[in-house]
């Protein structure tokens, strides 16, 4: 039997200024006195220029930092882009990459996505990696297939590394900021069906690695979804706003 410790990660998305992050970095450090979230990995990801403060807020909570996105090359002529070691530079552990937003709204493909996963894998920067499908393509029958084709993209670069420092994200677009979330059950058939998919490819490390659900996880819906096997945390966008609810879904995490 394989233990996955459970992990939860922030994403605060372009939201925030120095002074309201202030505010909640306070309210999390008071909530982290509070709520015992011991056995949990836990990340926050701020916009890129609120790095350096997270650090600052963040550095002796044993809460990890992390990055929203990260370039597909190591360095150079790319205005406007940060690079893995730029991320490890400021002590990020970890960097989301492919999220739904990006792919939809600012056009990164999974060959996009896989190259910032290999950039992660071969830099040594955790990786959170993202996939799910949109409400057509829940509607037509084509959510396994959708899968498929964005875990077939990023396996490849997935077969070295370690499976501490890769976590895989489900996301149904149709659920992110919607309030609708996916059932535990619908959550759990397609986590299953991703790492059956990592499995086949090759990607030795799959059943050590941890797939987070995300869309609308609330403190309300947090254990119910943390419960089933395959769900091994929550990457969350909403709550993760604010501090009480981010830690309590951190606490679901921890006893579910
Ligand atoms: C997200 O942006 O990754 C997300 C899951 O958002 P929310 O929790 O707000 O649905």
């Amino acid at each position: 039997m394989t233990t996955r410790n459970p992990f939860v990660a922030g994403n605060w998305k372009m939201n925030g200024d120095i002074v309201t992050n202030e505010h909640l970095f306070t309210a999390l450090r008071a909530a982290l006195e509070r709520v015992s979230i011991a056995q949990v990995e836990v990340a926050i990801c701020p916009p890129y220029p609120y790095l350096g403060q997270a650090g600052a807020w963040l550095n002796d909570t044993g809460i990890a930092w992390g990055a929203q996105n990260v370039a597909e090359a190591p360095n150079g002529a790319l205005t406007g882009e940060v690079s893995v070691s730029m991320l490890l530079d400021l002590g990020c552990r970890w960097t989301i990459v492919g999220h739904s937003e990006r792919r939809t709204l600012l056009g990164e493909t999974d060959e996009t996505v896989a190259r910032k996963v290999s950039m992660c894998v071969g830099g040594g920067l955790g990786v959170i990696a993202c996939v799910g499908e949109s409400l057509d393509e829940r509607e037509g029958g084509r959510t396994e297939a959708v899968l498929a084709r964005q875990v077939a993209a990023i396996a490849p670069a997935l077969r070295e590394a370690d499976p501490a420092r890769v976590v895989l994200a489900y996301e149904p677009v149709w659920a992110i900021g919607t309030g609708r979330t996916a059932s535990p059950e619908m959550a759990q058939q397609a986590h299953a069906f991703i790492r059956a998919r990592l499995l086949e490819a090759g990607v030795g490390g799959a059943s050590q690695m941890r797939i987070v659900y995300g869309g609308s996880v609330k403190p309300s819906n947090a254990v119910s979804l943390f419960e089933m096997p395959d769900v091994d945390g929550g990457l969350i966008g909403g709550a993760s706003l604010v501090a009480e609810d981010f830690l309590n879904i951190c606490r679901a995490a921890a006893v579910a």
